[in-house]
């Protein structure tokens, strides 16, 4: 209890809030990355074509048809994007850090806080968006929405071509594909990347909280590259769930909470007056 009313305190005195948030946030926002059971529920054809039961494997699948990948893409986004609704978690996240300067990292692609209200200039999806697309051709050509792309494929009748159908870069004319790091010619949003450096580099001298919410082993760039980043700022701190105060930076364990307590119990006590 001790860590959490610390925990507490230091996101209640802190003049900007940095949410780290990995795919245990995620999985609260429904989309489980490794989770088999939903998956063998709401994709049986999935699980039949490819045999595979789980929402990474389907995306780790090697398809060489385009049509068929964006089918598949098209039915896990619309499911775990488009039809989404915030959970009270990240609704409650919102109002505690909206009066506040903050910014959002993330390796969870799903789109969840900006469909959730979050300042869409304040976030930056480190692992990309999956209802946003890149070029295939391994250049640059920027980034586009592929919602209605995405809505036509699976509204498709039996019998379409679908190859047709399968969006295309404006620029150069080939295939798009998701924007997530499937292949080595995944291009980070560069823009969103700088303006969290920016906002990073503008809150060098003022108490800053990095509040990490469901980092796990599936990404690590978002646990000790963040601690040590803290550990060069005295005014930083750190409140991390999951995550015991003995396993914190020994340099940053007296301006920090480390606690055992999940995504949602913590942002629920962080929330409670
Ligand atoms: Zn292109």
């Amino acid at each position: 209890m001790e860590n959490l009313n610390k925990a507490k305190q230091l996101v209640q005195e802190a003049e900007a809030v940095v949410v780290v948030a990995g795919n245990g946030l995620a999985k609260v926002e429904g989309l489980d990355l490794l989770g088999q059971a939903d998956f063998e529920r709401d994709f049986p054809s999935i699980v039949q074509k490819y045999d595979v039961h789980s929402v990474g494997y389907a995306l780790d699948q090697h398809i060489p048809s385009w049509s068929e990948k964006w089918q598949l893409w098209s039915s896990l986004i619309q499911k775990y994007s488009f039809d989404y609704r915030p959970s009270s978690t990240l609704k409650n996240l919102l109002q505690l850090i909206s009066h506040r300067q903050y910014f959002v990292a993330t390796s969870a692609f799903g789109h969840f806080f900006e469909t959730a209200g979050f300042n869409e200039n304040r976030i930056f999806n480190a692992f990309g968006d999956w209802t946003k697309a890149q070029c295939s051709s391994g250049i640059n050509h920027g980034l586009a929405n592929i919602q209605t792309a995405a809505e036509k494929i699976i509204a498709a009748k039996p019998g379409t071509d679908l190859e047709k159908l399968v969006p295309k870069c404006e620029v150069c004319g080939q295939p798009l594909e998701i924007h997530l790091p499937l292949n080595d010619h995944f291009y980070p949003d560069t823009a969103a990347n700088s303006r969290f450096r920016w906002f990073l580099t503008g809150n060098e001298e003022k108490k800053t909280v990095f509040l990490e919410l469901g980092v796990d082993e599936t990404s690590p760039q978002l646990r000790e590259p963040i601690e040590h980043l803290v550990a060069e700022y005295p005014q930083w701190s750190y409140v991390a769930a999951d995550y015991p105060q003995e396993t914190l930076l020994p340099e940053i364990q007296e301006r920090s909470a480390g606690t055992n307590a999940d995504t949602v119990s913590l942002i629920n006590n962080l929330v409670t007056e």
